[in-house]
């Protein structure tokens, strides 16, 4: 944040010391002081060249994320659900390595991010990747679905998609605005990664805009096709997905709204991810 942007957020009465944030985050309730955090954050975005709501540098985001991933692993750990399945471990190893390298072919920068993915035993429907590169998948989502390798590899190209466009920032961003201004004033005025780690993962609950789904399934099902994996399973996924919220809403469409046209949209997608796909299996 520069100092421009900081000067913004205390004019808006978002930071200024203890008594600023307070006030700040009753303020936080009205439209305007949103409206303040908007313009005071707004960047646009390298890869998709949208303006996004940023509060929170790369950096933050990206130390916090790692933070909270370990976390997440570690309580996984304690409570035995981390995957010790060591063919499914490998497998989705061996699908997300092939999208990282595409990744860092669209997003350079990424290729100096730390990867890391985790197989937890949970019977959720859920997939994230967090700034940063750090993922998950549930073995729900697996198992329930019964994905193929190329679905594990669109669900996982939609959510590294999401890391690389900076939504894991946006959705920290309206997070903190959400949980007010006490947090984002020391933030702004100390750094303090260890209250980014909450906003880390109250980021993971919140749902992405559909325009970001709508970014996501577009760069996704490239990402896979790059990878070698087929576009048409794509379609299946999402029927898959929308067969199953027929007992109740996975988690991973409550924060994965559907854009109105999502199978459309990715139908049409299909026949120019071939080429890219057939390329990539030679
Ligand atoms: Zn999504």
């Amino acid at each position: 944040m520069s100092p421009a942007e900081f000067a913004l957020l205390v004019a808006a009465g978002i930071v200024g010391g203890l008594t600023g944030s307070i006030a700040g985050l009753a303020s936080l309730a009205t439209y305007p002081a949103l409206l303040a955090v908007g313009l005071a954050g707004c960047q646009t975005n390298p890869v998709s060249g949208r303006s996004q709501l940023v509060l929170v540098s790369e950096e933050q985001a990206q130390a916090s994320s790692a933070q909270a991933y370990t976390q997440t692993v570690n309580e996984a750990q304690q409570k035995g659900k981390l995957s010790t399945d060591a063919a499914l471990n490998a497998r989705v190893k061996r699908i997300t390595d092939r999208l990282i390298v595409q990744a860092g072919n669209m997003y350079a920068p990424s290729r100096s991010w730390k990867w890391s993915v985790a197989v937890i035993d949970e019977p959720t429907l859920n997939a994230w990747c967090m700034p940063g590169g750090k993922m998950a998948i549930y073995t729900g989502i697996i198992r329930k679905l019964n994905l193929s390798d190329d679905e594990i590899a669109q669900v996982m190209g939609h959510e590294i998609s999401h890391a690389i466009l900076g939504h894991g920032r946006e959705r920290m961003s309206r997070a903190m605005a959400t949980q007010g201004g006490l947090m984002l004033g020391s933030i702004v005025a100390g750094y303090d990664l260890s209250v980014l780690a909450p906003v880390a993962d109250v980021a993971l609950t919140l749902p992405n805009s559909r325009e970001g789904e709508s970014e996501a399934d577009r760069y996704g099902i490239e990402l896979a096709a790059r990878a070698g994996y087929d576009p048409h399973a794509a379609i299946r996924l999402w029927e898959k997905m929308s067969q199953a919220s027929g007992n109740g809403l996975p988690q991973f469409l409550s924060t994965h709204p559907a854009p109105d046209n999502r199978i459309q949209a990715l139908n049409a997608l299909v026949p120019k991810m071939m080429p890219i796909y057939e390329k990539a299996r030679q």
